[in-house]
């Protein structure tokens, strides 16, 4: 059994240091970790020792006792491949561009935050019983407040309706939204729920309020945006490139898009030189310029 929590242990915790020691998104190594821990806990369920999740799940009563770890490790467990799909495509999808605003460390400690708050908050309303709660929605609601609270007007990939990008305060509103209806279903109507709403407003709340102090020094202040993630400029009709009139029309026609415009501006930089020094040319937040001097060159 000690090696099975182990394992646990491992599987979950492994891929954040990796993704740490390794100078990678440690939101990308919290998603595996999720996704690993996940695995080892059906493999608890199958061998017959899915007893160990009692020792690390959160019961209200934990508050009080030696086990208040749980309000952390609870934040690592799943009940169903549902609950842990749903919780991992917030983090991956909001959760990694938020990282890139506010650098790892930051990203870190707003994570947290969201996960103890939700777990302090659905302790404090369920004091008195013993209904064990576990899950990341506290983190992952987290992720939602703190983005809201940082950088509203930002786009992300996600699925409402359809996967595209949506404003971050689209996304946060509707599921904020949606939870005080639960919770108010849950409380005000007498509606039994097996979901923590609470932990979920919770987490949002708590990430939201300390995004800006979190984040403040980070990589890109709140509220402010960066060339790289904000809407793409204008390409202006004159350019000073020469003899690739075919890839300068590609990149007019297809242009609108991040994708294909870094695309055909590295085609560019393949094709041609720096007017001014005739050194190489790279791509950089979408703007082409003179690997020497952005004074020779940067367009547009
Ligand atoms: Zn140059």
């Amino acid at each position: 059994m000690l090696l099975l929590l182990l394992a646990w242990v491992g599987a979950t915790f492994g891929p954040i240091f990796w993704a740490w020691k390794e100078n990678a998104l440690v939101s990308l190594g919290l998603v595996l970790g999720l996704l690993f821990g996940y695995i080892v806990q059906l493999i608890w369920l199958f061998s017959g020792n899915i007893i160990i999740i009692d020792m690390l799940w959160m019961r209200p009563n934990n508050l009080f006792d030696l086990n208040i770890f749980t309000l952390f490790t609870s934040g690592f467990l799943h009940s169903t491949p549902m609950h842990v799909l749903s919780n991992i495509v917030i983090i991956a999808l909001v959760g990694i561009p938020l990282e890139q605003r506010m650098g790892r460390a930051r990203w870190l400690v707003i994570y947290v935050i969201g996960l103890l708050g939700g777990s302090l908050c659905w302790s404090i309303a369920n004091l008195g019983t013993n209904t064990p709660a576990l899950g990341a929605s506290g983190a992952a609601f987290g992720i939602l407040g703190a983005y809201l609270a940082g950088w509203p007007k930002d786009e992300v990939y996600f699925p409402l309706i359809i996967i595209r990008p949506w404003p971050v305060s689209l996304i946060a509103l509707i599921y904020f939204g949606l939870e005080i209806v639960r919770t108010y279903q849950t409380l005000g109507l007498s509606q039994p729920s097996h979901v923590g709403h609470l932990a979920h407003l919770g987490g949002f709340a708590f990430a939201y309020a300390c995004l800006n102090t979190v984040a403040k020094n980070g990589p890109v202040p709140p509220g402010e945006t960066s060339e790289k993630f904000g809407p793409l400029k204008d390409l202006p009709s004159e350019h000073p490139f020469e003899n690739v009139a075919h890839i300068m029309e590609k990149l007019y026609e297809e242009g609108d898009q991040k994708e294909t415009r870094q695309a055909w501006m590295e085609e560019l930089t393949e094709q041609t030189t720096c007017p001014v020094c005739q050194g190489p040319l790279i791509v950089k937040n979408y703007r082409v310029r003179c690997q020497t001097s952005t004074s020779h060159l940067h367009w547009p």
